[in-house]
């Protein structure tokens, strides 16, 4: 991290601010979990903060510290313009790419206010005037973590460390993705220390299901099919299999990593069917070099990570699979 970017940023922050920190849409882990531990941080500090986020997530976010505080804009739109319009800073968290925040992508492109953009993506876009974007560190989290510890260490408490920890665990699916280091290790020990739960945590994020999601698995892992010439797996869940167990944001989250557990299989995908918004959502994990980032990119209109990442189809489940096979016809020389 750059030292001139950490004296930027007090700067900044050396007066108190009226500040909006933006997580991306379908906000996950590490994009709640480093919004909610920077709003308490500047708090902390006086400032007034507001995390709006640009649309509803998961139940299993919705205990973290200062969750209740968030605004959704999908569901005041009007209020929410209002705050950003009033702010002079706005973060945003875990994106680098304004086409992320859906319906606000406007409204913050057009703001007035200095904007912070902390991430982990590659090709960061330029629409802030800080970044504070590496993509060599496993989640924003762990960014936010070493911006508070360079600010003012002794700030970091409970709260703060319940945020971080869940982010750091939830993008590196639970320390064992290659973007874990030892630096992640030690990040995590000092979270502990300073309060973080680890056991609580995580059976908060994995271990409060419903029996519908678990049903719901049933039917995906039914669905899984290996591409004959490749060494890849999909699973596909359409609208009326999801509407049988009373689909909820994030009852499929995982589903697709196991694809991945079978023997010698590069990359899983799950392609989702999702009838209000006309679109197939699809995820894709891979192992080794597979870069599940770049393919995603060039076929799905998508991005992520080398070994995760996501993008979407307009057409029918059968017609994107049809494309997603000539596109693994094409992309061949990567396996
Ligand atoms: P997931 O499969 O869990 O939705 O997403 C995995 C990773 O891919 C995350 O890092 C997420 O930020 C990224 N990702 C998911 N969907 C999209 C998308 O539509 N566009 C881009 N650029 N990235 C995505
Ligand atoms: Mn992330």
């Amino acid at each position: 991290m750059k030292k001139s970017n950490i004296i930027k940023l007090k700067e900044l922050l050396s007066s108190p601010q009226k500040i909006v920190i933006i997580p991306h849409k379908n906000p996950d882990g590490d994009a709640l979990g480093s919004s909610l531990a920077l709003m308490h941080y500047l708090k902390n500090k006086l400032h007034q903060t507001f995390v709006i986020s640009p649309n509803d997530y998961p139940e299993f976010l919705k205990w973290l510290p200062g969750e209740s505080t968030i605004l959704k804009f999908s569901q005041k739109e009007k209020k929410i313009k209002s705050i950003i319009n009033n702010s002079s800073l706005i973060f945003a968290m875990d994106f680098n790419d304004l086409t992320r925040i859906g319906d606000l992508n406007e409204i913050i492109k057009n703001s007035k206010s200095k904007k912070i953009m902390i991430d982990h993506h590659e090709n960061p876009k330029n629409f802030s005037d800080l970044n504070f974007s590496d993509p060599r560190i496993s989640s924003t989290c762990e960014i936010v973590y070493n911006i508070i510890y360079k600010l003012d260490a002794f700030s970091i408490n409970k709260e703060i460390s319940t945020c971080l920890y869940t982010g750091i665990m939830t993008d590196t699916g639970s320390f064992k993705y290659p973007s874990t280091t030892y630096k992640t290790h030690k990040i995590i020990s000092e979270l502990i220390q300073y309060g973080a739960d680890g056991t609580k945590i995580h059976q908060k994020i994995y271990d409060e299901s419903s029996l519908n999601k678990l049903k719901l698995l049933a039917i995906a892992l039914n669905n899984i099919r290996k591409v004959e010439e490749h060494p890849v797996i999909y699973i596909t869940l359409s609208q009326s299999e999801l509407n049988k167990y009373q689909f909820k944001k994030g009852d499929t989250e995982g589903f697709v990593n196991y694809g991945l557990s079978i023997k010698e299989i590069k990359l899983s995908v799950i392609l989702i069917e999702n009838k209000d918004e006309g679109i197939i959502k699809m995820s894709f994990r891979s192992k080794g070099d597979f870069p599940a980032n770049s393919f995603a990119k060039k076929y799905f209109n998508g991005g992520g990570h080398i070994n995760a990442a996501g993008g979407s189809s307009k057409y029918s489940i059968k017609k994107t699979l049809h494309n997603f096979l000539n596109a693994l016809n094409n992309f061949k020389n990567e396996f």
